[in-house]
């Protein structure tokens, strides 16, 4: 029960904030461009290759991999996803709680505190 939120809110019984509500840019198949929407790139993933002896990078089915780019250890990576997102949505798998047992600990405190609340005592 995933709950989106325009602030960043805690979690009502153990106080971890809630995270950012982002998108993966990720497609099969498809090589990835590079995101230039008006979201904000909050990570970019890379997927690294190793090099045969004469430099040529290919992939599992022996294809040449294209748009790679080469750091200054050596190292060959291409743009795998990039994580964007629109700079105030967050969100708590779990209503307003980042864990069930957090939900079920805060749920178990209220009814200790106030047990008017049960539908028992509603006379429901
Ligand atoms: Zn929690």
């Amino acid at each position: 029960m995933i709950k989106l939120f325009k602030y960043q809110p805690k979690c009502p019984w153990c106080g971890k904030k809630a995270k950012k509500h982002t998108f993966n840019t990720w497609k099969p198949n498809q090589d990835t461009e590079p995101y230039k929407g008006n979201m904000m790139i909050v990570r970019t993933h890379y997927h690294y290759f190793i090099a045969s002896d004469e430099g040529d990078i290919f992939d599992i089915d022996f294809n040449h991999i294209k748009n790679v780019e080469v750091l200054k250890d050596g190292r060959k990576r291409k743009l795998s996803s990039q994580d964007i997102w629109d700079g105030e949505t967050y969100y708590q798998p779990h209503g307003h709680f980042c864990r069930t047992s957090c939900a079920i600990k805060y749920a178990n405190a209220v009814a200790e505190k106030h047990p008017t609340l049960s539908k028992h005592n509603r006379g429901e």
